[in-house]
């Protein structure tokens, strides 16, 4: 089955590579279900293409319950469900002097056990199915250790292994695990960063050269589209001037 008729489960889509996955996915005939904190944003990309097969439901992915009911959503609307991305997630980056706790739970809540969550209520139709594709937004930094990023670096290094993990275990259902992993994109993602003088700087570089959501939103309907005997795991897409 190729894109169109496809259920799709987007966590994270109401902004940045989450809101340009959906507008690709929902021109390409995709059947969505869009999640995140803002339902505000959600409301306006549906508007915005109104001949597009969507429902959103707001949820922190932190809250199990509240992934179960996205999940649960898909099923009600559609049927069935194809491709779960996990896409939201934080970057409160910051020196491990300063301690920040708080910052370091919300990220391990959100992009660790926010894949967790969606992977657990996921599951069990796509085994039930017989067919299912998880996919989980990484990051370079889940490759590679940077200063000041630590704990945001440990928690995509820790989405790569559970994805890796998954992807053994549930290659005898026929559920594939791919991971994207991208280099700095030019998104909202450095308002998460409390630090100011960091947060400034990470949007000047990621305007000066990052890449733009589409260039990863693009990879991800093309890992979608891959015929069923094909299992991209890992999909590393860096900007040109990077590092
Ligand atoms: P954005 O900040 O634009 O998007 C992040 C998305 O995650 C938003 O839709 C946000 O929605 C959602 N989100 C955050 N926290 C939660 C939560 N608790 N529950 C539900 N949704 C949540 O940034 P990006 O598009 O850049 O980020 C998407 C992914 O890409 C992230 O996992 C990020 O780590 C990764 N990434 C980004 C890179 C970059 O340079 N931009 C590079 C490498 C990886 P809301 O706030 O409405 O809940």
């Amino acid at each position: 089955m190729a894109i169109e008729g496809k259920v799709i489960i987007i966590m994270g889509a109401s902004s940045g590579i989450g809101e340009a996955t959906a507008r690709i996915l929902a021109e390409k005939g995709a059947k969505l279900v869009l999640a995140a904190r803002r339902e505000d944003r959600l409301k306006e990309i549906k508007e915005s293409l109104p001949e597009a097969h969507i429902v959103y439901r707001k949820a922190d992915v932190a809250n199990h319950e509240e992934v179960q009911q996205v999940i649960d959503l898909a099923i009600a609307e559609y049927g069935q469900l194809d491709v779960l991305f996990n896409n939201a997630g934080i970057m409160p980056t910051a020196p491990l002097a300063e301690t920040r706790r708080d910052e370091w739970k919300n990220m391990l809540d959100i992009n660790v056990m926010g894949v967790l969550n969606g992977i657990a209520a996921a599951l069990p139709k796509m085994v039930e199915q017989k067919s299912g594709h998880i996919i989980s937004t990484d990051s370079v930094a889940g490759h590679v250790v940077y200063p000041h990023s630590a704990v945001y670096c440990g928690t995509k290094f820790a989405v790569r292994a559970i994805m890796e993990g998954l992807r053994q275990e549930q290659r005898e259902n026929n559920i594939k695990s791919t991971i994207i992993s991208p280099g700095a994109v030019l998104t909202e993602l450095y308002t998460t960063i409390n630090d100011k003088e960091a947060s400034v700087a990470l949007h000047q570089a990621q305007s000066e050269w990052g890449l733009a959501a589409e260039d990863i939103a693009q990879a991800v309907a093309y890992v979608i589209d891959t015929p069923d005997r094909v299992s991209v795991s890992d999909m590393i897409i860096r900007p040109t001037a990077q590092e």
